[in-house]
C-alpha cells in the first residue's frame, strides 16, 4: 500500500503523467467549445424559426385581408365595351316635375324594358306624351329612351337622372319603352333587334350583365312587356341574344379607354350635367 502511494507520486512527476494530463486538459477545452458552440448554434436556430413562424403570420395575415379581392398583378382590369353606338336621337324633355323631375340616379344596377301598351303609336308620339304632361299633369309617366316600330331610338332623359317608369325601382335603373303593332305586345323585327343592341350597349355602359336587364314585371309584378311575361322562354331568347350581342360586339377596355370613350360619346350626359348643376344653383 505504502509502495503504492508512493509510486503514484513519482508517477504524477513523470513526463508521461503531464502529457496525459495536458492531452485531457486539452480534451476537456474541445468538449465545453463544442458545447458553447451547440448553445450558440441552437440559440440562433430558434431565433430563426421563431422569425421564420412570425412572417409567415404576417404574410398569411395579409392574404388574408386581401381574399376575395381580384389581384391584378399580372393583367390590369379591363371592361367590355361595344365601340359602334347606337343610332340614338336624343329628344331631351323640359324638366318638369310629371316626366323629368331632375332628381339624379344613383348607381344603376338593372336595364328595365316595357311596353307602351298603347298599339300602333310611334316612338316619336310617346315622346311628345310625356313632354305633354308638363303642361297638363295628367300623370307623373316618363321613360329614358322609346323604341319605335322602325326601330328608331329616341332619348328622352339622361341616364343621370331618374325616369318615371319603374316604381321602386326609378333610382337605380335605366328604362326603355317599346312600340309595338298590336294588342299582344310583340315587339317587330326592327323594334326587336334594336332593343337588343341597345340593351347590350348599355349594359357595358353600366358594366352590367345581360342577366341585369329584366322586366317591369320583375320589378312589380305588372304584366310589362306584356309578350314577354305571357311568354317567358321568349323573355330568356331575348336575353340570350343580348349577351350574344355583347360577345360578339363587345372589345375590352382599359378603365382609361373605357372612361376615354364614355366621355367623348356621351353629349347628352354632358348636356344633363349642366342643367342640373344649374338647377342646384337656383
Ligand atoms: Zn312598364
Amino acid at each position: 500500500m505504502q509502495r503504492e502511494r508512493k509510486d503514484f507520486a513519482a508517477y504524477r512527476e513523470s513526463e508521461e503523467y503531464k502529457r496525459l494530463k495536458e492531452i485531457r486538459r486539452k480534451k476537456r477545452r474541445k468538449q465545453v467549445l463544442i458545447a458553447r458552440t451547440c448553445v450558440f448554434g441552437g440559440a440562433v436556430l430558434i431565433i430563426l424559426v421563431v422569425a421564420l413562424l412570425i412572417r409567415a403570420l404576417v404574410f398569411d395575415h395579409k392574404q388574408l385581408e386581401t381574399a376575395g379581392k381580384p389581384v391584378n398583378i399580372l393583367k390590369e382590369e379591363t371592361y367590355l365595351v361595344i365601340e359602334k353606338k347606337p343610332d340614338i336621337d336624343v329628344q331631351l324633355l323640359t324638366p318638369n316635375e310629371y316626366s323629368r323631375p331632375g332628381i339624379a340616379t344613383e348607381t344603376i344596377e338593372n336595364i328595365v324594358v316595357h311596353y307602351t301598351a298603347n298599339p300602333g303609336t310611334t316612338a316619336q308620339q310617346n315622346r311628345n306624351f310625356f313632354e305633354s304632361l308638363k303642361d297638363t299633369h295628367e300623370t307623373s309617366v316618363s321613360s329614358h329612351f322609346v323604341v319605335g316600330l322602325e326601330g328608331e331610338i329616341i332619348q328622352c332623359i339622361p341616364t343621370t337622372e331618374r325616369a318615371y317608369a319603374s316604381n321602386q325601382r326609378n333610382n337605380n335603373t335605366v328604362s326603355i319603352e317599346c312600340c309595338h303593332m298590336d294588342e299582344t305586345g310583340k315587339f317587330n323585327d326592327s323594334t326587336y333587334n334594336s332593343v337588343v343592341e341597345l340593351c347590350a350597349w348599355l349594359c357595358c355602359k353600366f358594366n352590367l350583365q345581360a342577366e341585369d336587364v329584366i322586366r317591369h314585371y320583375d320589378v312589380t309584378g305588372k304584366s310589362c312587356p306584356k309578350y314577354f311575361v305571357d311568354y317567358p322562354e321568349e323573355w330568356d331568347k331575348f336575353i340570350q341574344d343580348v349577351a350574344d350581342y355583347i360577345k360578339e360586339n363587345a372589345v375590352e377596355m382599359t378603365k382609361e379607354e373605357r372612361d376615354a370613350y364614355y366621355g367623348e360619346g356621351q353629349s347628352e350626359q354632358e348636356t344633363a350635367t349642366e342643367e342640373n348643376s344649374e338647377k342646384n344653383e337656383q
